[in-house]
């Protein structure tokens, strides 16, 4: 493998005039124009008058998919063989948004584009190397479309309905996550030791990246070089696992499953690419691979259990816990406690970073060092925190920031939730299930993953170096207009909680 200086947290924002968004849509044929989607949005960009079919602004748009979540105006499955129904443009429907023609579930008002066509052409194709992984929050959620709990934990079937699907290795985002915080907290105690720029923001979630080029393009040199979990196990797959599996990288197809509708504009980001190479090539979300299980026949919860292949697909506690809100910051302090202080972290739940919607912030004592973080969910919680920032009052090390209210578990790509009730009660259940998964594993810290011990021994080096640097970093840029006039949220809820004994 060649590999090539890329100086990636250096370089500068280059501006683009792509401002694009293909991805989310409104139906005008549908839209009772109720604005619930606007009362979700959380930058404004949900454009009509009341009464009227809404639109969506794609300048703004971060393509969090929370509009679709919450729009509740559905056409029938069985309208067009009804003669009591009016409306019968079910196969237009069903053809403008790419789904398939037999999917058997309402259509909504407000959607995303499906993949799922694309992504079943390309598995047709013969002498390709299928490579499929799994984020953290679709193994706490793909089993509710089979008619499971909400939050029932499914890791096994998931892997084993991969392979009946077609797949020659299933892995896991997980191992991305936890190569994620080798990185991301090297380059944190890099900042805090060799000054800054601080606050160092996490760039995992593709919604929040997207919405810090829109509307705070000058604090985008905050953002930590990192590439999300998914790309960089992407780049890895098709570098790290095309050795091992003696594979040539051109023949690797490449596809993640999702909980959110950002990340396929993540992975088609022209930077997203490693040795010429996509580092993914197409994603989808949970609704999509269940839309193709059940299309496929296979019957989900009969499955056995089956392991995520090796070495790509083991994973640590705190990889697992990236799918919640405070996941990635508890799972830093788990790794950047033992490597700043050599000591054993006396208690690996943090509770003072787990919670709901909005901003929790604590100071940690790790070493000498008095460790300020902040963690926000929801991205309309965010203005208030970077508004400080930008004025330079705001003197914490290490911000996590997550565009969808409870984290991904609660993503625009996950099963959808018709009630409020249920919206809270599964998000609630999801999010134990995480956190239960983390608990029963046997290695819950990213730097004692013995996977992630022999990556760096046999390919990366060391973290921020000249391998990692090429593969598993990245740039950002300014996107469009800068920050619309809007009121600003304070921050709404404080942690008290900062013990780690
Ligand atoms: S897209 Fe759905 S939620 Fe938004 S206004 Fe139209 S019907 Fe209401
Ligand atoms: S995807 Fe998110 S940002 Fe875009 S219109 Fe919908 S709610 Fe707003």
């Amino acid at each position: 493998m060649s590999i090539t200086t890329n100086n990636a947290s250096s370089a500068p924002c280059r501006e683009t005039t792509d401002y694009t968004n293909p991805i989310i849509h409104i139906d005008p044929s549908m839209c009772t124009g109720c604005r619930r989607c606007a009362g979700v949005c959380p930058v404004d960009a949900i454009e009509g008058q009341p009464g009227e079919p809404q639109t969506v602004n794609a300048d703004r748009c971060v393509i969090c998919g929370q509009c679709v979540q919450i729009c509740s105006v559905y056409a029938s499955d069985w309208a067009d063989s009804s003669p009591w129904v009016a409306d019968s443009r079910r196969q237009e429907r069903l053809r403008e948004r790419d789904m398939p023609a037999d999917i058997g579930e309402p259509l909504f008002a407000a959607y995303y584009s499906c993949s799922l066509k694309k992504v079943t052409d390309m598995m047709a194709k013969p002498g390709q190397f299928r490579i499929v992984q799994c984020a953290p929050a679709i193994r706490v959620s793909i089993a509710e479309e089979f008619g499971m709990p909400f939050g029932t934990l499914t890791p096994g079937k998931m892997a084993a309905a991969l392979r009946r699907l077609g797949f020659d290795r299933v892995y896991d985002t997980n191992f991305g996550a936890d190569v994620t915080i080798m990185e991301e907290g090297t380059e944190l105690i890099r900042r805090v030791t060799e000054g800054g720029p601080l606050p160092m923001f996490t760039s995992c979630c593709p919604a929040w990246v997207r919405f810090a080029e829109i509307e705070y393009p000058d604090l985008l040199d905050h953002l930590s070089s990192c590439k999300s979990p998914m790309q960089m196990l992407g780049s890895l797959v098709k570098t790290y696992g095309a050795q091992l599996d003696e594979v040539e990288p051109a023949s690797i197809y490449s596809v993640a499953i999702m909980p959110c509708t950002c990340k396929q504009f993540e992975c088609d980001r022209p930077e997203m690419e490693s040795d010429g190479y996509r580092d993914v090539d197409e994603v989808l979300t949970t609704r999509e691979l269940a839309y193709w299980i059940k299309e496929s026949g296979i019957d989900f919860m009969d499955l056995p259990d089956e392991e995520f292949d090796s070495p790509l697909g083991r994973y640590s506690g705190a990889g697992s816990i990236f799918g919640v809100t405070g996941g990635v910051m508890e799972a830093a302090i788990r790794t950047g406690y033992e490597l700043l202080t050599n000591e054993k972290l006396p208690k690996l739940q943090l509770d003072f970073v787990r919670g709901e919607e909005g901003v929790r912030v604590a100071e940690v004592q790790v070493g000498e060092l008095q460790l300020k973080v902040a963690v926000v969910a929801g991205l309309q919680h965010a203005y208030g925190l970077l508004d400080r920032v930008q004025a330079g009052e705001c003197d914490y090390h290490f911000i996590e920031v997550m565009g969808c209210p409870a984290g991904c578990i609660s993503g625009g790509g996950q099963p959808k939730l018709m009630l409020e009730k249920h919206r809270i009660e599964a998000y609630r259940a999801r999010k134990s299930s995480i956190y239960g998964h983390d608990a029963g594993l046997q290695v819950r810290k990213s730097h004692e993953n013995p996977h992630i011990i022999k990556l760096y021994d046999e390919f990366l080096g060391e973290p921020l170096g000249h391998v990692s640097h090429h593969l598993l970093h990245t740039t950002f840029q300014k996107r469009g207009p800068g920050k619309q006039s809007r009121s600003c949220n304070v921050l709404s809820k404080e942690g008290t909680n900062n013990s780690i004994q």
